[in-house]
């Protein structure tokens, strides 16, 4: 398994969690780009939201509510915060597990493209 957060998951690569549960986990991305920015993923391995289906599609109304929980906890539900999901290459996507980014701590640029 060749896959960088199935290897987080099961532990073989360190992380800082701040997240976890029988579904998904949580932890800091390794090159922040904001002063919060954490990578939100499922256990199971998908790869985009292109290999999404009706039946594996379930946890992400979960990752929302998690991601509500973590913000309030860090103490950026007030100021805001936004959550990303980058499909394919245009989509800017690196790492094909597919991951849910919160990002807040700051001004976000306005810019979404
Ligand atoms: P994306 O470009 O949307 O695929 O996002 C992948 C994210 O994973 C990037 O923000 C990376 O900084 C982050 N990342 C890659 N490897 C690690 C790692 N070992 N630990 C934490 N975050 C990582
Ligand atoms: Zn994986």
């Amino acid at each position: 398994m060749e896959c960088v957060f199935c290897k987080i998951i099961n532990g073989e690569i360190p992380s800082k969690k701040v997240y976890e549960d029988d579904r998904i986990l949580a932890f800091n991305d390794i090159s922040p780009m904001a002063p919060t920015h954490i990578v939100i993923v499922p256990k199971e391995h998908i790869a985009s939201a292109n290999e999404l289906t009706e039946e594996n599609a379930e946890f992400i109304s979960h990752v929302f509510v998690v991601a509500a929980k973590i913000a309030k906890d860090l103490g950026i539900d007030e100021s805001g915060y936004r959550i990303v999901n980058n499909c394919g290459a245009d989509g800017g996507q690196t790492v094909y597990h597919i991951h849910f980014h919160l990002l807040g701590g700051k001004k976000l640029a306005v810019n979404l493209a």
